[in-house]
């Protein structure tokens, strides 16, 4: 656990330049609207140790699956985001010096992301050729015309002397990716000019050999300043322009570079460079002013809807916070081809691909502060992604649809064969979606048309997947992982059978409800759906009736069982200090697994029945998943542990702020960001809806807060929910009147 940023409501701040933390205070800076974003990396050059990351969505790159040996089903090729083409590239000189933090002492220095606006600014006064001056620099990536990134440098003389300012703001396509196959390049430079009036690189992923599309991206840089143009800069993969200052003492400039990002997601390779000119003379009627007030205006409408207010602890606060501008800047739902990366823009692990993490995790939230089309397209990404779901099943031999772990097309991307060909309760949580959207929204037209074709074909893999045991009389699951990934190759994992046969029954249900037609299209006989109902009806789900609980696995009460308290503190987290070997013997859990089937089904299990799962599992349960947390946050407010509640909120809400697992240097965990809202909405708020659509909240007040507010859209209504220690107000904004339960009572909303 490390916090390398003051706790403060609005901003992610530091006035350290923490050169041994360089990693985790870029990360922690990151911004981005959806279309890129980057990590906080520094505009010049930097000698220290650092992780560059500037990322484009949907903008990626197949490299070839490398394996020692190569097993049936792996997918030929694995994607990854790659660094985009270094627009932000900006080298200050004085007095011919070049400035580098990573040498250079500087005093005064400051870095601060401003939550309410999404502008990272960094301050400080540096000393060179026995001259100080003082730099700031602002950036910001717009929400409002999101290919631009606006940069403005302040640069005031301290001196009494004049000083020489020089300035080459730079294109830069000489970039990697640190996680390479082969030390690659990942840009072919197809046109490139440095005129003054019009500088510009246009850049080419380079070809593949698996037949996936290459990309090319536009970038143009403009300036606005009263520096001198000196000349246009050209070299190999680079181009930009110098300017130049001789600076009064006491006296400051202004510069300010505009970087126009276009890519062949939305333009023909041929349209780029007079689109990118185009965006360019609409952003230049306008000052930095201008842009920055349309920013900050396009933000406070988002938190109009979205700030969860918590009053009494500021660290909560901050966590919160960070979370949804977090979440908020890597997606708003805007593009329906895009999805949410488990470390959005903010680094390469993961490979900025889609996971199981955007329909378990960040859906519920969508749901609650977007509108209902956003987790809609979160749906149809899936539905139009079913053909390469058919073809990963058919990789493994297995008919259906399995819908792949990591993926920006529908494939399979990841080739560890434990999660790969065994992870497959993924396919669940895909199916789960749907019905988590038609429960909250009440609308079933997506469900009887597209959803029921993503359902058919998930039921149709698990009816392959399972088999039947004659000793045991039931249907069974084996060697697969659960969510638990620190178990590989077991057998009847509770919670992947639990979804199995719920998504079984939920398909077979909502069959009853769809058209002849479209009945008929899914090409379903009496056979295949007798079927389904036999395995419905003899699931196996493993339990032990001594314990009264669910089984995680075959076996799990075998192992050694000892609580997470008995691992010596400094062997955590488990996964930087054992063996794979040792993880895999041992009795600790990831991650929610039996948990998160509960969680899912909150309503069908019993009081009695979540107490004994939970004090069970939760002392073997090490969190070293993001996705962990909130679960546990959520079921722990459920069984009014209340403190046990408070504390796996703060892991989750501040799991990035205080590096709790001790991984954010490599990019923030931008999936499990969720968790913080989930935890306060879900967990503390107690909302639940039925199946029948009655909304419903049984809140309480952390001990240390005086208060907390939140917004939710339901139905077409937007609710404000006020808590304070004595009492809850719900009120109704917008729409409709509405019935809803309070602590088990009614009440409507007028
Ligand atoms: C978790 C997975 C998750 C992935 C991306 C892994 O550490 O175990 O459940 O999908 O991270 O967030």
């Amino acid at each position: 656990m490390e916090r390398i940023f003051e706790v403060d409501p609005w901003q992610i701040v530091t006035h350290q330049l923490d050169r041994k933390h360089k990693r985790l205070q870029e990360s922690m800076t990151s911004i981005g609207n959806g279309y890129m974003g980057m990590r906080g990396v520094f505009e010049e050059d930097y000698s220290g140790d650092s992780l560059p990351g500037i990322y484009l969505g949907g903008v990626w790159y197949p490299d070839k699956t490398v394996v020692g040996w190569w097993k049936n089903g792996y997918p030929d090729y694995f994607g990854k985001v790659i660094n985009a083409i270094n627009f932000i590239k900006t080298n200050l000189k004085i007095d011919g010096q070049a400035v580098d933090l990573g040498k250079d002492e500087v005093t005064a220095f400051k870095l601060a992301l401003d939550m309410h606006n999404g502008v990272l600014t960094r301050q400080f006064i540096v000393t060179k050729n026995n001259k100080q001056v003082q730099v700031t620099i602002e950036r910001f990536v717009s929400i409002v015309q999101k290919e631009l990134c606006a940069l403005r440098y302040t640069v005031e003389n301290l001196a009494s002397e004049a000083v020489e300012i020089e300035i080459s703001s730079m294109i830069d396509a000489d970039v990697q990716n640190e996680d390479a196959n082969y030390g690659e390049q990942f840009w072919q430079v197809i046109e490139q000019s440095d005129a003054a009036d019009d500088t510009y690189l246009v850049g080419k992923t380079m070809p593949n050999d698996f037949g996936v599309p290459r990309f090319s991206v536009g970038v143009q840089i403009d300036h606005q300043t009263t520096m001198m143009a000196d000349t246009g800069l050209q070299e190999a993969h680079q181009v930009g322009q110098r300017f130049k200052q001789q600076l009064a003492p006491k006296t400051q400039l202004n510069f300010e570079k505009r970087a126009v990002v276009v890519t062949s997601r939305d333009y023909s390779e041929l349209d780029l460079v007079p689109n990118m000119q185009r965006i360019k003379q609409v952003v230049a009627q306008q000052s930095y002013q201008q842009l920055l007030a349309a920013q900050t205006n396009q933000w406070a409408k988002r938190w109009q809807m979205a700030d969860v207010v918590i009053v009494g602890d500021d660290s909560a606060q901050q966590g919160i916070r960070f979370n949804l501008f977090q979440l908020f800047s890597t997606f708003y739902g805007e593009d329906e081809r895009l999805n949410i990366g488990p470390k959005g823009f903010t680094g390469e692990k993961y490979g900025g691909a889609t996971y199981w993490d955007t329909e378990g995790f960040a859906m519920p939230l969508y749901l609650s502060l977007s509108d209902p089309k956003v987790s809609l397209n979160l749906l149809k990404y899936r539905h139009n992604q079913l053909s390469g779901a058919e073809h990963n099943a058919r990789q493994q031999g297995l008919k259906g649809a399995l819908y792949p772990m990591v993926t920006f097309n529908g494939i399979e991307n990841h080739n560890e064969w434990e999660i790969t060909f065994e992870e497959i309760h993924r396919n669940g949580t895909i199916a789960y979606a749907i019905y988590n959207y038609t429960r909250y929204t009440g609308d079933e037209t997506y469900l009887l048309n597209e959803g029921i074709e993503v359902l058919t074909e998930i039921a149709r893999f698990w009816a392959d997947r399972v088999h039947f045991s004659q000793r045991a009389q039931r249907y069974m699951i084996h060697g697969v992982t659960g969510p638990n990934e620190y178990e590989n190759n077991i057998n009847n994992n509770w919670y992947t059978n639990l979804l199995a046969q719920w998504t079984l029954s939920y398909t077979i249900e909502t069959l009853k409800k769809v058209s002849d037609t479209k009945k008929a299209d899914l090409r379903l006989s009496d056979a295949e759906l007798s079927q389904w109902q036999a395995i419905i009806e003899k699931m196996y789900l493993p339990q032990d009736e001594q314990l009264g609980i669910f089984l995680q696995q075959d076996g799990f009460l075998d192992k050694d069982i000892q609580p997470v308290s008995a691992i010596p503190a400094d062997q955590r987290p488990i996964n930087q200090h054992w063996s794979w070997d040792k993880i895999l013997r041992s009795p600790y859990i990831k991650q929610a697994d039996v948990l998160q089937g509960i969680w899912y089904f909150m309503d069908r299990f019993s009081a009695a029945e979540k107490k004994r799962n939970f004090d069970f599992y939760e002392t073997l349960t090490v969190h070293e998943s993001s996705l962990s947390a909130a679960v546990h946050a959520i079921l722990a407010a459920d069984l009014h542990y209340e403190d046990k509640a408070v504390e796996m909120y703060a892991r989750t809400a501040r799991l990035d702020l205080d590096n709790y697992n001790n991984d954010t240097d490599d990019g923030l965990h931008i999936t499990s960001m969720t968790g913080s809202w989930l935890a306060i909405v879900q967990g503390f708020a107690g909302m639940r809806i039925s199946d029948e659509g009655q909304l419903s909240f049984k809140p309480f007040l952390p001990k240390k807060w005086t208060a907390y507010e939140f917004h939710i859209n339901f139905r077409g209504r937007l609710l404000k929910i006020s808590v304070t220690a004595d009492r809850t107000d719900i009120k109704l904004l917008k729409g409709d009147r509405l019935a809803i339960q309070v602590n088990d009572a009614s009440m409507m909303l007028e």
